[in-house]
């Protein structure tokens, strides 16, 4: 670690057996790094930080978790695990999906390593189900575990367009602050006073910026909207985050691989900022 800023380490977790539709976002990581490190590109953000620099940027590699056929209690220990040990270090976890369900054991090891902790998170969807065709680790119900947990004393949800009346509940009962896309604004301006982690589901994104995720949902966000959200995000740090959904099989020539990288290295730049 380099003093005076934190490290990030990027964590692959090849995991996508909780998708409720389709599967392959186990094999998004390694083509995110490809992305992120492609000669094509250099590893300066938009604040000119080096991400090849020392003390920026560890890749702790990708957690073998293709032995997993669902989720279990030791798939999840596994993940919360490995996010644990990461923040032991004094490194901050950014991990790779994988499916949306990954990210419940990810909060929870940063949630039990920071006590006050709010959650920001991009999505096309509220993924609030209390359980998904009998499953309540489905990618489809991370943030109601989160909140029954009681990880998070904020959720902010941002890009949400395919709200259920169950769903709508459920976040009225969690008093989760969602702001959709009929209500979304350009200059969207969000502040915390407590550190934040960070989700972003790559569907938030409009389907013709990036293809490549398991449920296309037109009307979403832009690049460039996440990206100022990201950079614009007022809070104490950002002590986490992740990038999920990446679909690799729907994918049209990269490009979402391309989306996710740029957006992890805008993550990156937050997170080392503070
Ligand atoms: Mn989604
Ligand atoms: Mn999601």
């Amino acid at each position: 670690m380099t003093p005076g800023h934190p490290t990030v380490a990027l964590l692959g977790l090849p995991y996508d057996a909780s998708s409720s539709f389709q599967r392959g976002p186990a094999e998004g990581p390694p083509l995110v790094r490809r992305e992120l490190f492609t000669a094509a590109g250099n590893l300066f953000t938009e604040s000119l930080l080096d991400l090849g620099a020392d003390g920026v940027l560890l890749d702790a590699g990708d957690l073998p978790l293709a032995r997993h056929r669902q989720s279990t209690p030791e798939l999840r220990e596994e993940i919360e695990g490995a996010v644990a040990s990461l923040l032991a270090d004094g490194l901050r976890p950014l991990s790779l999906g994988g499916d949306h369900s990954v990210t419940y054991p990810a909060v929870r090891a940063v949630a039990a390593r920071h006590g006050r902790l709010a959650v920001l998170q991009v999505d096309a969807h509220p993924d609030l189900y209390d359980e998904f065709e009998g499953d309540r680790y489905s990618h489809a119900c991370p943030f109601a575990r989160i909140m029954d947990e009681r990880l998070a004393e904020r959720l902010v949800q941002v890009g949400v367009r395919t709200m259920t009346r169950h769903q709508r509940e459920q976040a009225d009962r969690f008093g989760v602050e969602v702001v959709t896309m009929r209500d979304w604004r350009p200059d969207l301006a969000l502040a915390f006073d407590v550190p934040v982690y960070v989700s972003i589901d790559v569907d938030a994104l409009d389907p013709g910026f990036a293809p490549g995720v398991s449920h296309r949902e037109p009307g979403g966000l832009s690049p460039r909207d996440v990206i100022r959200l990201v950079q614009t995000l007022d809070c104490p740090a950002v002590v986490g985050a992740d990038v999920v959904e990446f679909n690799p099989r729907n994918d049209v020539g990269a490009v979402t691989a391309g989306v996710c990288a740029k957006l992890v290295k805008e993550l990156v730049a937050r997170m080392v900022a503070g």
